[in-house]
């Protein structure tokens, strides 16, 4: 089996207490199987807590019962996590000890990858200019393909992986912006398609996301206010291009949007689809960048990572959002 990560996978550590947006809050909390039956087994008055905590989810699996503003029951005060502080790691539920990482699985590949859900993942990707690269390991196990659908789900792979790699020599070429490296990218889809395709403008785009299930209130009066002001903020864009010199953090962005998302037209061939996907949410997170930069005169980091984040808990971590934008109504 082979292993593919972004090369910067192995050094992200979670900043824990330091963390403005900690995920062990407004998410539901599944209990796996196994971290289950360990909390059955701990015999301590932890273990009396943990078991009081845990109740049956929508779907019937297990999840902990969240405490006052949706924080899960064992966050203590400081924002550190007392089933990690007097457990150890290796009692936390599988959802605790893997997030933010993502895992896709095609035959004989798994991709795995960090979700820019996480700020601290945000900070990695957007802190220098550098391109990413994609490496590769295995672990020796050999695998046989049978079945006829798994060979052509496995060749498939190789076709769309290989293309999103030349994607990736157009979005990390240091020769050419931004705005020339999305109409290469949309040019090279059009000849691996054979079609033309055509992107979202802003307006249809924002129409759009204001149709997504927004994640808190807070979320619609964002989008409300960006679609209202979406063409003053656009006045701003020469000036923003000039001072704020983000053509390699969105070129980053891009490819990392379509490293997670592109190769899942193996299963139902939406190529296009998924790499206008991968554009237009680009262009909303640049835009989201351009209001903020319009409303303070500057960008910093922080702002960039805001607002990658939030697209990103507000899109990729919704199936129904993330479907909603990549096939239309
Ligand atoms: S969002 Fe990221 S940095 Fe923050 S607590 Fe979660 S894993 Fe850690």
């Amino acid at each position: 089996m082979f292993y593919i990560k972004p090369d910067f996978y192995d050094s992200f550590k979670c900043i824990a207490d330091k963390c403005t947006d900690s995920c062990c809050i407004g998410w539901e909390i599944d209990v796996d199987e196994v971290a289950f039956d360990k909390y059955q087994k701990l015999q301590s008055p932890l273990g009396d807590e943990i078991r009081s905590c845990i109740t049956e989810s929508e779907d019937g699996s297990s999840c902990f019962k969240l405490s006052e503003n949706e924080r899960c029951p064992f966050l203590n005060e400081n924002n550190l996590c007392d089933i990690i502080i007097k457990c150890g790691e290796s009692f936390l539920c599988d959802i605790c000890s893997e997030h933010p990482r993502f895992y896709e699985w095609f035959p004989g590949v798994t991709e795995c990858g960090l979700g820019l859900c996480c700020e601290e993942v945000c900070r990695i990707l957007l802190e220098n200019e550098e391109p990413f690269s994609l490496i590769e390991e295995s672990d020796g196990e050999e695998i046989v393909l049978e079945a006829k659908e798994d060979v052509a789900e496995s060749d498939a792979y190789i076709f769309l992986s290989a293309f999103r790699e030349k994607l990736f020599e157009i979005l990390f070429n240091k020769e050419i912006d931004f705005e020339e490296k999305l109409v290469k990218v949309l040019s090279k889809t059009e000849e691996f398609c054979g079609e033309r395709i055509k992107i979202r403008d802003y307006k249809s785009s924002l129409e759009l996301y204001k149709k997504t299930e927004p994640i808190d209130e807070q979320w619609t009066n964002y989008i409300n206010d960006l679609s209202e002001k979406h063409n003053s903020i656009l006045k701003f864009e020469k000036e923003f291009n000039e001072k704020t010199k983000g053509d390699m953090l969105y070129s980053k962005i891009l490819a990392y949007v379509l490293y997670r998302h592109f190769t899942k037209a193996v299963f139902d061939k939406s190529i296009k689809e998924r790499i206008c996907f991968a554009v237009e949410s680009v262009r909303f997170i640049r835009l989201c960048d351009m209001k903020a930069y319009s409303e303070k005169g500057k960008l910093t980091l922080k702002d960039r990572i805001e607002n990658l984040k939030n697209w990103s808990k507000q899109i990729e971590y919704s199936e129904e959002n993330t479907e909603l934008l990549i096939y239309g109504e």
